[in-house]
């Protein structure tokens, strides 16, 4: 559903977002309180100047935000005077736009389509199974992020392999993976991989940890991909439509700026790296809407400072030293040409692969599932007749409603109803 101009500027909820009151105990605001409570123990009539500068400081940056974001709505109004498809690839950006309800703030000729951003979402079933065979295996302990446990495979996913008895383990990051290989030597400890290329230089990093430090009981199972293959294949598709592309900026850190500029140049496409603020977000769709009505194909790139960056430099010095690119599967996109990353041969004691001889098979997909149309930016969740009906967060059937990032989890969370055809 659309709104006029007129109802996004007059409506006051849409400023009022728990990120604001996260905003509100910030470090800078903090002090105050305890300035306060130190002024207190000595006098307890002194008032508290910090509350209320506090509260003061709170109140400003609130207004600024909302005055920021009015005045890029009203100029997104006036700059979409045509139908208008944009892609905005990552979850977490679709997942803000939800969250803050952008959508039914914007124009009604502007359409918004997810991409292959979120990284559990494209992962095909025939993986989760050659997952779930390494699990099962004595001796192995698999550390993994959250998400992927409850991705089915062709049979079972690897929360199911657990309660037959799998050792898994739930990490956050990279390094856990190998603290876990320090403290139980007798086990070997599989890291399982996965994310875009931002995630990347940390899996190298302790990869060559693991490497200086001699710990032979860790592997890494490398199941990293990459974006810009895989907008390119999308992008050849006529029937999909797309004028722009909106991207985050932590793909970039990784990917050749290059990549992006002859995406670009081959399919006539804005593209926009924004961040993951809602602000950012807002900005980098009103940039799309802008080179569309002036019929520019460019990549904005407002983060380039990233790439002069020593630490850029070194990420993509540990990437190329552990990795190279190969042809991978992605969930209902095929096997595309150089779209992921596998270990070189002289670190194979590290590669999961290797050491326990994994083949990816195809695996069998729920054939009610449509996160494939998806997360390739043909439909949205309401146009799947399961959606909310018998698929739902708490029931899932398909990766993009197990997902914080998919885009099905996003619309039910936030109570989302516009279809494709809407
Ligand atoms: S609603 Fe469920 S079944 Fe439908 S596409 Fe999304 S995850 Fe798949």
């Amino acid at each position: 559903m659309s709104s006029s101009l007129g109802d996004v500027l007059r409506e006051d909820r849409w400023g009022l977002t728990a990120g604001h009151f996260q905003g509100f105990f910030s470090p800078s605001v903090i002090p105050c309180f305890e300035r306060d409570f130190r002024l207190s123990s000595f006098n307890l009539s002194v008032p508290m100047p910090g509350f209320f500068w506090a509260v003061m400081h709170w109140r400003k940056n609130l207004g600024c935000d909302l005055e920021r974001q009015r005045a890029l709505l009203r100029e997104l109004h006036q700059l979409v005077d045509r139908p208008m498809r944009l892609m905005v690839v990552c979850g977490t950006q679709n997942r803000a736009i939800l969250k803050h309800g952008l959508r039914e703030k914007f124009p009604r000729e502007l359409e918004l389509v997810a991409g292959p951003g979120c990284s559990v979402c494209v992962m095909p079933a025939g993986h989760i199974d050659a997952f779930v065979k390494i699990a099962m295996q004595p001796g192995v302990i698999m550390a993994a992020c959250d998400d992927i446990l409850k991705v089915p495979g062709s049979k079972d996913s690897l929360g199911s392999a657990m309660k037959k008895g799998a050792r898994i383990r739930s990490i956050n990051a990279p390094m856990d993976a190998l603290d876990i290989a320090r403290r139980e030597p007798e086990a070997t400890v599989v890291y399982l991989a996965v994310g875009f290329e931002a995630t990347a230089p940390g899996v190298a990093e302790t990869i060559l940890e693991a490497a200086s430090l001699g710990i032979e009981n860790f592997c890494v199972l490398p199941s990293i991909r990459l974006l810009p293959p895989t907008i390119d294949l999308l992008m050849m598709d006529p029937g999909l439509n797309i004028r722009g592309v909106l991207c985050s900026d932590q793909i970039n850190t990784i990917s050749d700026t290059e990549a992006y500029s002859e995406l670009a140049r081959r399919h006539n496409l804005s593209c926009y790296i924004a961040g993951f603020d809602i602000d950012d977000i807002l900005g980098g769709i009103v940039s799309l809407a802008r080179q569309i009505r002036n019929d520019e194909s460019v990549f904005d790139d407002t983060s380039s400072f990233i790439y002069s960056s020593a630490d850029n430099r070194k990420a993509r010095k540990m990437v190329s030293e552990v990795f190279f690119k190969v042809d991978t599967d992605w969930r209902g996109l095929g096997t595309i040409e150089k779209s992921g990353f596998v270990i070189r041969d002289e670190l194979s004691l590290f590669d999961a692969t290797k050491r326990f001889n994994v083949r990816f098979k195809e695996g069998e997909e729920s054939c009610m599932c449509q996160c494939n149309a998806i997360i390739s930016g043909r439909e949205l969740p309401p146009d799947c007749p399961a959606f909310g009906m018998v698929c739902t967060p708490q029931t899932p059937i398909g990766p993009c409603m197990i997902s914080d990032e998919g885009l099905c989890h996003s619309y039910f969370k936030y109570g989302v109803q516009t279809s494709s055809r809407d």
